[in-house]
């Protein structure tokens, strides 16, 4: 299933130009285009689900696909080591600072990360 107005069913189908850095039957990731950090990499679903919130316990082996995927696009960035390390983040709502309706995890690395989170 895809939405036809997201962009990001659109650079899973390849109709929208991204730099994909992993792709399987279930899940994609490619580099955002506004990076927050040197590496900064989005993993999704390539079925459109919307959030977090949208989430059914069908997903669960999906969700842990796609953190397992984390960590493989994280290795091959060479940034899954503890010295150097990486952080995912999944927002939500407002507060979370969610802006694109279609589920996507970040992996951010390559540099030092704060906690909190500002
Ligand atoms: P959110 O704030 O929804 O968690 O994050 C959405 C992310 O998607 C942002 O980091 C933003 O830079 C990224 N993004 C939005 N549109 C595009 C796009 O067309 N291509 C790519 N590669 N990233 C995008
Ligand atoms: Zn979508």
């Amino acid at each position: 299933m895809t939405d036809q107005d997201c962009i990001f069913c659109k650079i899973v189908a390849g109709e929208v130009p991204s730099d994909i850095v992993y792709k399987d039957e279930h899940v994609t990731a490619f580099r955002d285009i506004n990076p927050q950090a040197p590496i900064h990499i989005l993993v999704v679903p390539n079925r459109h689900i919307a959030t977090t919130a949208d989430l059914t316990a069908e997903d669960e082996g999906l969700m842990g696909h796609l953190v397992r995927v984390a960590h493989l696009v994280a290795e091959q960035e060479q940034i899954a080591t503890s010295d150097r390390g990486y952080r995912l983040v999944l927002n939500y709502g407002k507060d979370g600072g969610l802006l694109v309706y279609h589920l996507h995890m970040h992996v951010l690395g390559g540099r030092r990360m704060g906690w909190p989170p500002g």
